[in-house]
């Protein structure tokens, strides 16, 4: 396998309520050409006027994911031909763009961010059989692009980066994150040692980019393997076929003739602008992940999951803060709590009770069963969750008399299981301590349950 090098693109559109140049609405949705005005239409004549919303969001982007902002930046435009751009050239920031560096510390790797610009979207080609149609209310959306360096070096490790930007980004305000509403589209960049690198466009799927990535990597491969070079194309991902496809050789900078944008004013920001835009950001996911393992100790696993969200994160915390311990705290919350939660209600439960049900578990008073049975009702019922918490019909049966007695009427009940283990065969062990678990209704401790049934399996021996 051959070292793959991997660099994305990623444009996110921004969440205003008006295009990046113009008044027209952004409503997504809309009928075909209805949010248009000449200068998203790209009329002659048309002037630019930088939204000012967007330019803050822009700027609460950049200090989300951790970028340098540049107090002054430019704008330009990007020259090509292509129906999706009436005007025949994108306003975007090539020479100085709004921010630079940054990083997501992931658990996967760092991916380090070479930039992040503001630039406008283009219309939508909406292809049909023997025609393609072309919706200009896509044209002047704002967005913000963000270029990684070049290090990211598996599918697994885009997969995880995208989602980590697109969930702090959306945690941030900046966006609403659609994918299905195109809200975030990727181009990815990769190359295999030895090769030239190929770039494929528009993908806006996080499954979609993982396929064509792995399309990708596969095909160039092949060639190096048998010796044919890989030119540096641009290629787009075919959904149904499954493969990428050559769109055209790669553009260079060289060919989009990059000139300053005339009509608008380089775009200066004030430490004011600044403070506004970074007001209230949330602690960003990758920064809560790494902040979770090193001041709680949980495993990589546990702190990514928890950090996804910051609902749950916050309740985590809190659990913690009350005397949870924490490891035991994220396994309620990942599991059975978070099972409760698909139904989509949150949870009226306090943090204090959920730290009293994780108590008795901790001491053994009821077993780990029980614990789910009462975190069920106690989930459906907030109510009455102190009583559940109180309720003897949960604590756990330690009683060695008792579970003797337990053990040896699951015995005189099971003739056929015990003759089979008598016999040598391990596995009905287990039916008879289901069938002790059941007449213990569940509430035997299991072990010494276990313990005592193979004493007296044993007897008859
Ligand atoms: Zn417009
Ligand atoms: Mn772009």
């Amino acid at each position: 396998m051959k070292a793959v090098t991997i660099g994305l693109e990623v444009h996110v559109q921004l969440r205003t309520g008006s295009k990046l140049f113009c008044s027209c609405p952004t409503d997504f949705g809309a009928p075909p050409n209805t949010q248009v005005c000449p200068v998203c239409l790209g009329l002659p004549g048309s002037l630019p006027v930088l939204n000012k919303e967007a330019a803050e969001l822009a700027v609460r982007a950049a200090l989300a994911l951790g970028c340098r902002v540049n107090l002054r930046s430019e704008f330009d435009r990007k020259h090509y031909f292509y129906p999706d751009l009436a005007k025949g050239f994108q306003i975007t920031q090539e020479r100085q763009p709004l921010a630079s560096g940054g990083a997501l510390e992931l658990a996967t790797g760092r991916v380090a961010l070479a930039r992040l610009h503001i630039e406008e979207d283009a219309a939508k080609l909406i292809h049909r059989p023997g025609a393609t149609l072309i919706d200009y209310n896509r044209s002047g959306l704002p967005l913000v692009e963000i270029v990684t360096e070049p290090c990211l070096s598996s599918v697994e490790q885009v997969g995880d980066f995208l989602a980590n930007l697109r969930r702090g980004l959306e945690q941030a305000g900046v966006t609403d994150g659609k994918l299905a509403e195109g809200s975030l589209r990727c181009d990815v960049n990769v190359s295999l040692a030895g090769g030239e690198r190929t770039e494929i466009k528009n993908l806006n799927s996080f499954r979609g980019v993982a396929q064509a990535l792995k399309y990708e990597i596969e095909r160039q491969e092949s060639l190096l393997d048998r010796g044919e070079k890989i030119p540096a194309t641009t290629r787009r991902w075919h959904e149904e076929r499954g493969e990428t496809l050559p769109m055209r050789s790669k553009m260079t900078g060289g060919d989009y003739c990059f000139c300053p944008e005339p009509d608008l004013l380089p775009l200066v920001l004030s430490q004011d602008l600044l403070a506004k835009a970074g007001a209230g950001l949330p602690e960003m996911p990758w920064l809560k992940r790494a902040r979770f393992c090193r001041q709680y100790s949980l495993p990589d696993s546990l702190a990514s999951l928890l950090s996804c969200e910051q609902e749950l994160a916050a309740c985590f915390e809190a659990i913690v803060a009350e005397g949870g311990k924490p490891r035991a705290a994220a396994k309620l919350l990942l599991g059975p709590l978070s099972y409760l939660r698909k139904g989509g209600r949150g949870t009226a439960l306090s943090p204090s009770q959920l730290v009293g049900l994780l108590r008795l578990e901790e001491e053994g008073s009821v077993s780990a069963t029980a614990a789910k049975e009462m975190l069920a009702r106690m989930y459906a019922n907030p109510g009455t969750a102190a009583s559940i918490l109180r309720a003897k019909e949960y604590r756990q049966i330690s009683d060695r008399q008792l579970l003797r007695e337990i053990a040896l009427k699951a015995i005189a009940d099971s003739p056929e299981p015990v003759a089979d283990y008598l016999a040598g065969k391990e596995r009905a062990l287990g039916s008879l301590m289901g069938k002790a678990m059941e007449l213990s209704r569940g509430q035997a401790n299991p072990s010494l349950l276990k313990e005592i049934l193979l004493a007296e399996l044993g007897n008859k021996i």
